[in-house]
């Protein structure tokens, strides 16, 4: 889980050199790299493509055909050859039907399983397994180019996922790797990858723009660099533009341009767009091409391929503003700007990015390539073969740190993936009138019920000075240092009261645990909402309750005995529905009545606190 750190100076010799590659795991393209004598290269496969089409294809004798060579079957049996596969990642059945529909499979769900897997000749297969089919591909791939001669096994890699991706499409591609028999040293964010190869996180720090434009999604992540950690700012993007949008803009002018009228044929629409994609991506080294359709040939040149891209670039960067905006920067604050994805090589696209933020982005790596080579930097570097590096770049914490609150219920202080070293800070407050002590229960999990996740420690704040509840400021610090280690403190603000633990928690979970803690949250997330609705409305209802009580006794003598009655009426029904409820609505429904039926009181009290206030005050004058 945790970087091995070395002493400084002891490179490992060329013999003890382990084995890690890069994988840039895309939607409609991925890469594998490795650092060979300390430079990041691409690995190509036998017939020098250095390229994977993220293609599966199944055949009715249960083989399964990656890559280019699955390309072919896209045409001719496109039931059985799975693209896109990256958008099913860590989606559930109901994801499928949405996302499913411009997908030609048949999907089924497997029995309580939640996940959506697709029918094939071959048999059933879910997102992860479809995935792994392209790990596996790209692992060989990158076995056979780096052992020498006998087949060694991979000591590790580091595997890309867009910066947006939330939990379980993580954790979906970890396993996909898993299944496919690699060790995974990390996720790395996709941006952060592409700033990691131009050498960025070598400078101190700075604000990174990354415009990602592939196949068939647009990404654009505002980074920060301080202290060697890439901060994701914002992230923002278009899941339904890329280059297969570019492709079918050229084919509608095409189509335009030749006045064609009729519909064409599936067939024909597609070696229509085939040629199209030839024309667009011969445009990036040239001036001007021709396309031929019915025996006609149409030129086609930059100007004119700028023109009719125009409406999708100015989308692309709309989702740049609004990620700026995000971001709270403005686009001239950008330090660097890189390119990344094969549709940045349009020139147009780049034009209008340069034009956007003001400078010449980034470009002298290969934008389909740069994403693996920065992967292909980080995961050399975890493996262990630059010991005398001092990047201790992004670890992370692996599962969410929090404390116990009221009514079993976890308040996250760090979430989960958050890199270290990492301080953050939290205010509570007394919950009682008087309270002088509190309990600090710290807890390590992904659920909402403190009985669902893994107590790390518990240790108490005491000497809080009496106050009315809610007056104590309890500042409640974790900080996590680059080993891993977690120390908490707390600390009453008022009086400077402080206490504090140090604690592993990285120690004694094993990767099972916490994917099996992960998987939980994922399968409770639901429950677990609910749960904590009626949670939070029950201690709300205790809050309300243990305030009225005392109030009354001090002040019982501004109501009326009519006006007493009514309040007495309203609590012993709170306190009933607060047993009795199964719906957090019913216990609010019961604290409204009680706040409507105590509106007066509470400001009789506070008049009455003002008065004595002035009176004391008085005195003071008089003292002084
Ligand atoms: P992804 O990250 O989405 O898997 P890539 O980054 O590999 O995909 O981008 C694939 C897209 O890049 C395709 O639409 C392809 O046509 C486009 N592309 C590749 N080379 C060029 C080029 N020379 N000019 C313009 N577009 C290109
Ligand atoms: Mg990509």
């Amino acid at each position: 889980m945790l970087l091995q750190i070395s002493e400084p100076g002891q490179s490992a010799k060329p013999h003890e050199r382990k084995l890690a590659i890069g994988i840039d795991l895309g939607t409609s393209n991925s890469v594998v790299a490795t650092v060979r004598s300390g430079e990041p290269v691409v690995l190509a496969d036998e017939q020098d493509n250095s390229i994977c089409p993220s293609l599966v294809h199944y055949t009715a004798e249960g083989g399964v055909v990656v890559g280019q060579a699955a390309s072919e079957k896209l045409l001719s049996d496109p039931a059985n050859t799975i693209n896109s596969i990256k958008r099913l990642m860590g989606r559930g059945v109901e994801d499928s039907a949405s996302l499913g529909q411009s997908l030609p499979y048949t999907f089924t769900e497997k029995e309580g399983s939640g996940v959506p897997y697709i029918s094939t000749v071959a048999g059933e297969f879910s997102p992860i397994e479809i995935s792994s089919e392209i790990l596996k591909h790209l692992a060989a791939l990158g076995e056979r180019s780096l052992s020498s001669g006998s087949a060694s096994e991979l000591d590790g890699a580091v595997i890309t996922v867009p910066a947006y991706f939330d939990e379980a499409q993580r954790q979906a591609t970890k396993d996909a790797a898993t299944l496919a028999g690699l060790k995974v040293l990390r996720l790395l964010n996709e941006p952060t990858a592409a700033a990691v190869a131009y050498g960025l996180d070598k400078q101190a720090e700075g604000l990174i723009a990354v415009y990602d434009l592939g196949g068939g999604t647009f990404d654009v992540s505002i980074l920060r660099l301080s202290k060697g950690v890439f901060e994701v700012l914002s992230t923002g993007g278009d899941s339904a533009l890329g280059g297969d949008d570019f492709d079918q803009a050229i084919v509608d002018w095409v189509l335009n341009e030749s006045a064609h009228a009729k519909t064409l044929e599936p067939v024909e629409q597609r070696a229509l767009l085939l040629k199209a994609r030839d024309a667009k991506e011969q445009l990036a080294g040239s001036h001007s091409t021709t396309i031929e359709f019915n025996n006609q040939l149409f030129e086609l040149n930059r100007e004119t391929l700028a023109e009719v891209l125009q409406p999708l670039i100015s989308r692309s960067i709309k989702s740049c503003r609004r990620a700026l905006r995000d971001a709270d920067i403005s686009a001239e604050d950008v330090d660097n700007v890189v390119l990344v994805g094969g549709s940045t090589r349009t020139l147009a696209v780049r034009e209008a990015v340069a034009n956007l933020f003001g400078q010449e982005p980034l470009s002298d790596l290969d934008p389909d390539r740069v994403v693996a080579l920065g992967a292909a930097i980080q995961a050399d570097i975890l493996v262990g073969n630059k010991p005398d590096s001092d990047m201790l770049l992004l670890d992370v914490i692996p599962l969410s740190l929090g404390i116990e609150t009221m009514g079993g219920l976890v308040e996250q202080i760090i979430s989960r993936n958050t890199a270290i070293p990492v301080a953050k800070a939290q205010e509570f407050t007394t919950f009682k009138d008087g309270q002088t002590a509190m309990a600090v229960h710290v807890l390590q999990g992904e659920r909402d019920l403190v009985s669902a996740c893994r107590s790390l420690a518990r240790f108490e704040l005491r000497g809080i000075p009496p106050m009315v509840a809610g007056a104590a400021k309890i500042r409640v610090v974790f900080q996590v240092d680059a080993d891993g280690l977690l120390m908490v403190s707390a600390e009453e603000l008022t009086s400077g009261v402080k206490t504090s633990v140090d604690i592993k928690p990285s120690y004694g979970l094993a990767d099972d645990d916490i994917s099996r803690m992960l998987q939980d949250s994922f399968s409770h997330a639901k429950d677990d909402m609910k749960a904590r609705a009626l949670r939070e409305q029950q201690v709300e209802a205790e809050r309300v309750l243990e305030a009225l009580v005392p109030a009354l006794e001090a002040d019982g003598d501004l109501l009326s005995e009519q006006e007493r009655q009514t309040i007495v009426q309203a609590m012993e029904a709170l306190l009933q529905t607060r047993q009795s409820a199964e719906s957090p609505r019913d216990i609010e429904a019961a604290i409204e009545v009680v706040a409507q039926c105590t509106d007066d009181f509470a400001a009789r009290r506070m008049d009455r606190s003002i008065k004595s206030a002035l009176a004391g005050q008085n005195l003071d004058d008089i003292d002084s």
